[in-house]
């Protein structure tokens, strides 16, 4: 078994505390390392490695930090079969998945690429006679990354290509459940030039974290997680006059309206309900039937989610992996328990799911779940596996309706054949991120990623324009070189003649 490290000023540091927290292979339920949970002690030391490396950074070109980042880009392709292999051991999705993920993650580095082009500036000359103004984005500091276990390396790559391009130092406090590809990106940044100091990774738990909201020197958090941390991440950040943005948990909704391709919104959903099995937080985990297409969804997704294969992400022809940890897959086993409970009708049942070879694997086979109400707990909550709820509605009000007095607000999509309907739902519908006809709209990276409601808490989404936005502060610079500017005093508010 691997004991696992930190990566601070450019080092493999090991951990000094005597806390350590075990990582699993779903797969197997094999513990295949431990990882060292930061004490407060360890974490200030990995702030004060990106404090210190801050001045330096921020003063490099800006195009040498974008061609240190093409490098990166380069690296991680290169390795990209080995870190998908990290992602797939320690989270448990399927490989082409893992490696999917990845490519999202790479595309934000691409953009970063071209932050310099972001970061010009506006420039107005003459704004009084001989007074020229101009205004320049700037880095904030050290800024820090917390992430979630379900996308150990694309949500990560969400946050530092950007901050590290605008010319900020970053702190990365990954999931405890699958820190090891942070560790792998960490060590590709070092190989691809990075300065020591400027990326750091720091493993642990909530007192790392909480050690971070408190640390003066940090000067922005960016956060991914579930809704209650994202919160307390936000307000704690904030009492500490930090800028903070924080996602969190979502119940995605699909509409499918009865003119809808039957065949195609069947496909979304299988894909967008089961894919990763159901721990993304743009899954589809509610299927709002409008009218007659009830009846035809479920006819059509019930053989198909009894046929899926499941098994372990290594295994080319598993379409599901296995859930990342016992304690999960003893959660979202209990929803399907509540589910039951509360009268919903059990279409497919994926709790007898037993794997030969793997009987210790965390699996739970593809469950599909009809006629569920709103005051159910299986529809309010997120269940964060891979169990789909129908919810039936007589027409597109009452699916609008549903989609917006949900609590989550991350992503919504509509299925249909009616221009109208799409358009009034994409103008309607109070959530982040539309689809139209398209299950899961995950903006690319030149666009920016982010919920509404409880789904995020901040100003700004992630990556993109918004990103850049983020990372830097504005300065605004008014100035003039004028014959006799030491003339003397002016003891009026200036303004321009
Ligand atoms: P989580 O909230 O349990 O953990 C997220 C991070 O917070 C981890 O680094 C963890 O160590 C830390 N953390 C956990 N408990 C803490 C505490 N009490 N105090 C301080 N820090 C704490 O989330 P998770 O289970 O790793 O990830 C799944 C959740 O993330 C789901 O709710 C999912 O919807 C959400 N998610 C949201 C998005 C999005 O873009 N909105 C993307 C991916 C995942």
């Amino acid at each position: 078994m691997k004991t696992l490290h930190h990566a601070i000023n450019g080092r493999s540091v090991a951990g000094t505390s005597d806390r350590f927290g075990p990582v699993f292979d779903p797969a197997t339920g094999e513990q295949t390392a431990r990882v060292p949970l930061a004490s407060p002690e360890e974490t200030a030391a990995a702030v004060a490695a990106a404090h210190a490396a801050f001045p330096a950074w921020a003063a490099t070109p800006p195009l040498r930090r974008a061609r240190l980042l093409f490098k990166f880009k380069e690296l991680v392709e290169r390795h990209a079969d080995e870190l998908a292999r990290l992602i797939t051991g320690e989270h448990g999705k399927i490989l082409s998945d893992a490696m999917g993920s990845l490519t999202r993650g790479l595309e934000v580095v691409e953009f970063a690429c071209g932050i310099p082009h972001l970061l010009k500036g506006e420039y107005t000359d003459n704004v009084g006679t001989g007074v020229d103004a101009w205004s320049m984005r700037l880095p904030l500091g050290v800024c820090v990354g917390i992430t979630p276990f379900n996308f150990p390396a694309m949500v990560p790559m969400w946050m530092f290509p950007v901050a590290l391009a605008c010319g900020n130092t970053f702190v990365l406090k990954p999931s405890e459940k699958d820190p090891s590809a942070s560790l792998r990106l960490a060590e590709l940044l070092s190989e691809a030039g990075l300065p020591p100091g400027v990326f750091n990774v720091v493993n642990g738990d909530r007192i790392a974290v909480d050690a971070l909201l408190s640390d003066t020197r940090v000067m922005a958090v960016s956060f991914v997680g579930s809704t209650p941390i994202a919160e307390h991440v936000y307000r704690t950040a904030a009492a500490f006059g930090k800028r903070v943005q924080a996602l969190g948990g979502a119940k995605n909704h699909m509409v499918v309206m009865p003119d809808a391709d039957m065949d195609q919104a069947t496909d979304a959903l299988m894909g967008a309900a089961y894919g990763s099995a159901g721990e993304r937080c743009m899954a589809v985990s509610v299927a709002v039937a409008v009218g007659r297409a009830g009846d035809v969804l479920v006819g059509k997704l019930a053989p198909r989610v009894r046929a899926l294969k499941v098994g372990p992400g290594t295994a080319p022809d598993s379409e599901m992996g296995p859930l990342v940890t016992a304690e999960h897959l003893a959660k979202v086993r209990g929803y399907i328990d509540q589910g039951v409970a509360e009268g919903a009708d059990l279409v497919v049942d994926g709790r007898n799911l037993k794997l030969q070879g793997y009987e210790n694997g965390y699996y739970l086979g593809g469950t599909l779940f009809d006629r569920v109400a709103p005051a159910m707990r299986v529809y309010k909550e997120e269940i964060f596996g891979p169990v789909l709820s129908i919810v039936r509605v007589r027409e597109f009000a009452d699916a609008l309706h549903l989609v917006n007095t949900h609590e989550y607000g991350n992503g919504a999509a509509i299925f249909t054949r009616d221009g109208d309907a799409a358009r009034e739902f994409q103008m309607q519908a109070q959530a982040g991120m539309i689809g139209v006809n398209v299950p899961i709209p995950v903006p690319m990276a030149f666009h920016s990623f982010g919920g509404w409601k409880r789904s995020l808490f901040g100003d700004h989404h992630m990556h993109g324009p918004e990103g850049v936005r983020f990372y830097t502060k504005m300065k605004a610079v008014t100035g003039r070189w004028p014959a006799g500017i030491r003339a003397g005093a002016e003891f009026v508010m200036p303004t321009m003649r």
